[in-house]
């Protein structure tokens, strides 16, 4: 007997659907995709939870009436093409005719539609592909998809959803591709009954702006170039506003989001000599192309798009992305001799405009006794404490050798201060035995010994460990923080999603001397700062907590707290570089001789390294061998 089956069309369907409906961000991508098509001048997304429960998409487009209502679900059903040379000339965004029947065969759908000129709309309930319902209504112009029970007869994808957050922040990516590819569509985004967007009409600058938050409007340099084959516009992050979290990188053509590893190495090897180490660039790039010469049919979801003259846009695309960061004199280490003339239409009347200063404090240092005696209640070991970390007697000794030294050499300096003409330590060799044995070397590594050996001391990892145990006491309220109330409190503009995070971590972030409340969507009202942070720009701080909080959720799987409390380590520890005076160096030993685990940082590096006398003397030996 035969063991080839044909598939029953319900079953074909839902193994079809899977390739367009992975998840729910797929859902929301296809009908917004539909309504920006139907020519709509204003979308609204409804979302609960993260999709699971419902999506909902409203739109003032062209609405359809009742035998397109009913003929939007077959498969293959597309007003958009009707015969596969139209696929050349497309201008819109969906074409495949599959979305919908894919999406009304795993969830229950529900359609509200009316075109302008009838009076009376449609109401269809569509079940596992069953139409249940079918009649005539009155609503608005346009149209509203309802979709519920994603995947109520898929059960195995249902079963891989990730957490709400997860799916969540899909749907986000999935919206702010279309949001950011047609600003002059207005937009509303609610999930669980709270706006997360809203977005009028605006320019493209304006909308990137609104999404993510005023400070952008300083970030962004303009581009614009064209060329017979492309014409491209958009905008690059300033260098300098980089991130190391891959974050905000779109391509578009033709009004179409994509990915393209090719171009987007274009745009970082133009941007190499200017950016950080490690650090990503920001862009938002959109290409205008006669259609039939790009290929958007090559993935279902049409992530990808094939270019037919991508080896000439990418040394064009390169020297358009040099060309803006160099027009706005950002380095001097790009070779202008290479960049091709370009047109300089877009420089704004009144020349080049001046970049923005951004005020800090260089030589801000947590670990400078004045400022932290200043902010610390009591000296640390002076404060009786059950949740004190055990110290290791290794740390111990090490400790107490350090402390013997220090108060020996803060004598030797009072002396030398009272005693002017008695600089040069060779006059007076007591005091040269007097020093501490503590040094820093190539403004990284804090050198001493201890009493198992010499101690090379990493400076940016040992106070990273510092800071992180004292932030996670501090959280758990075993340790107070000193709060430094602000004279006018400041307001702080974060993206959407940043500020949404912040929100959910007011209570931690207040454990950590924070005190500050949400005013609106992107704004935080600052009123107190942690007492360490005093002289830092509060705006910049929290950006560059929300960065590494994002970059740990990648990269460790770490409770909340845990999470914060080493941002904000990564954010406030001693950089390398930083020069230390000798008591900033004791007391960066000191803190870490009392932390539970001193030997690793909370990113996982190691903290020091230890060198016995054996080990030191075996080095020696293998030299003598040679
Ligand atoms: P495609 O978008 O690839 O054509 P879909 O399955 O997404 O396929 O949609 C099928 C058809 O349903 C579309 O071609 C369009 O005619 C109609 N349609 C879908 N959504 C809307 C909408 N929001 N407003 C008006 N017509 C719509
Ligand atoms: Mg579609």
């Amino acid at each position: 007997m035969g063991v080839i089956r044909v598939l029953s069309p319900v079953v074909a369907s839902q193994i079809a659907a899977g390739e367009v409906v992975q998840r729910p961000a797929s859902v929301v991508k296809e009908l917004v995709e539909n309504a920006v098509d139907a020519g709509a001048t204003k979308v609204d997304l409804v979302v609960k939870d993260a999709g699971r429960t419902l999506i909902q998409v409203t739109d003032d487009g062209c609405g359809m009436d009742t035998d397109d209502a009913q003929h939007c679900f077959a498969r293959h059903a597309t007003s958009k093409i009707s015969s596969a040379d139209d696929l050349f000339r497309l201008q819109t965004k969906g074409f495949r005719g599959e979305a919908l029947a894919s999406i009304a065969s795993i969830a229950h759908v529900e359609l509200h539609t009316r075109p302008a000129d009838s009076e009376l709309g449609t109401h269809l309930l569509m079940e596992g592909a069953e139409c249940k319902l079918n009649e005539s209504c009155s609503c608005a112009k346009g149209t509203t998809f309802r979709v519920r029970n994603l995947f109520f007869n898929v059960p195995a994808r249902r079963n891989f959803l990730k957490s709400d957050n997860v799916e969540f922040s899909h749907i986000l990516d999935e919206f702010l591709r279309i949001v950011l590819a047609t600003p002059e569509v207005a937009f509303t985004l609610y999930h669980n009954d709270k706006q997360i967007y809203d977005l009028p009409k605006s320019g493209l600058k304006q909308r990137i702006i609104n999404v993510y938050g005023k400070s952008y409007n300083e970030k962004l340099l303009p581009l614009q170039q064209e060329s017979q084959i492309v014409r491209m516009e958009g905008f690059i992050g300033k260098p300098e506003a980089a991130r190391k979290t891959k974050g905000e990188q779109f391509l578009f053509v033709n009004r179409r989001y994509f990915r393209h590893p090719y171009f987007h190495h274009a745009i970082t090897s133009a941007l190499e000599e200017v950016l950080p180490a490690e650090h990503h660039p920001t862009y938002f790039i959109y290409f205008e192309i006669d259609p039939s010469k790009i290929d958007v049919n090559i993935h279902p979801t049409k992530i990808e798009v094939k270019f037919q003259e991508e080896k000439l846009i990418y040394p064009f695309l390169r020297a358009a992305v040099r060309h803006t960061v160099g027009m706005f004199n950002i380095s001097s280490n790009i070779d202008f001799d290479n960049v091709s003339p370009l047109d300089f239409s877009m420089v704004p009347t009144g020349g080049v405009p001046k970049q923005p200063g951004i005020s800090y404090n260089p030589n801000y240092n947590p670990f400078d006794p004045k400022t932290y005696a200043k902010s610390a209640p009591k000296p640390y070991e002076e404060k009786p404490s059950p949740f004190r970390p055990q110290v290791s007697d290794a740390w111990q000794q090490i400790y107490e050798t350090l402390k013997e030294n220090t108060t020996q050499a803060e004598e030797a300096e009072e002396v030398q201060l009272a005693l002017p003409g008695t600089e040069n330590p060779d006059e007076n060799p007591e005091q040269n035995l007097a020093q501490p044995s503590l040094f820093q070397w190539e403004n990284a590594y804090i050198v001493t010994c201890g009493a198992s050996g010499l101690l090379l001391i990493d400076q940016e990892a040992a106070s990273e460990r510092v800071l992180y145990e004292r932030f996670l006491r501090q959280m758990e309220r075993k340790e107070p923080a000193p709060v430094q109330q602000l004279l006018f409190p400041e307001s702080v503009n974060l993206s959407p999603q940043d500020a949404e995070t912040v929100k959910d971590l007011l209570k931690e972030f207040k454990g950590m001397g924070f005190d500050m409340e949400p005013f609106g969507r992107h704004v935080l009202v600052v009123r107190g700062v942690p007492a360490d942070l005093l002289d830092q720009p509060v705006q910049q701080v929290l950006e560059q907590m929300m960065e590494a909080y994002k970059c740990n959720l990648v990269s460790m799987k770490w409770g909340r707290k845990n999470n914060l409390a080493c941002s904000m380590a990564r954010t406030m520890c001693v950089k390398k570089g930083k020069v230390l005076s000798s008591i900033e160096m004791q007391e960066i030993v000191r803190q870490l001789s009392l932390c539970g685990t001193p030997a690793v940082s909370p990113s996982g590096g190691k903290v020091f390294l230890q060198f016995s006398p054996a080990e030191v003397q075996k080095l020696f030996n293998e030299r003598q061998k040679i």
